[in-house]
């Protein structure tokens, strides 16, 4: 995995197209327009804006076939999950990341693969003895 500094920021929207091309590897604007327009009511026009700022943020590159432009992912899927729930993380105190999983765990639906998966992680998980406060005083009770 790439060690990401800056975090990968894309909008829902951008997500959605992100969606297609990572599933088919590359595509083009008409493509991706014809797979999402229906359910999110998009026109060619804004499927265009969608790649645009994705290329603008080096998160797409596109290569000219032709008369048509084609876009491929310059991150995986995976690279950008981990950097959006990182980007969450980042927002809460470091002594609740822990509930906070524990807390999606217990609101996701999973199956008992996944279950098997957790607990396999879990097992192996080093404990720290403490984790430090990282916030700005004031922005959580740590420190009080
Ligand atoms: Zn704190």
């Amino acid at each position: 995995m790439n060690t990401l500094v800056e975090p990968i920021k894309i909008s829902d929207s951008e997500w959605e197209v992100m969606r297609v091309i990572w599933t088919k590897g590359s595509a083009d604007a008409k493509t991706i327009n014809d797979l999402l327009s229906s359910s999110k009511g998009w026109k060619l026009a804004t499927t265009k804006t969608l790649l645009g700022r994705l290329v603008k943020k080096d998160i797409l590159q596109t290569e000219q076939l032709g008369k048509k432009f084609v876009y491929t992912a310059k991150v995986t899927e995976e690279e950008t999950v981990r950097s959006a729930t990182e980007n969450i993380f980042s927002h809460i105190c470091a002594k609740k990341v822990g509930s906070t999983i524990a807390d999606m765990i217990s609101e996701a639906e999973l199956t008992q693969e996944d279950i098997d998966n957790i607990q396999d992680i879990l097992s192996e998980k080093m404990a720290v003895a403490d984790i430090a406060c990282n916030c700005i005083p004031g922005q959580c009770i740590c420190k009080e």
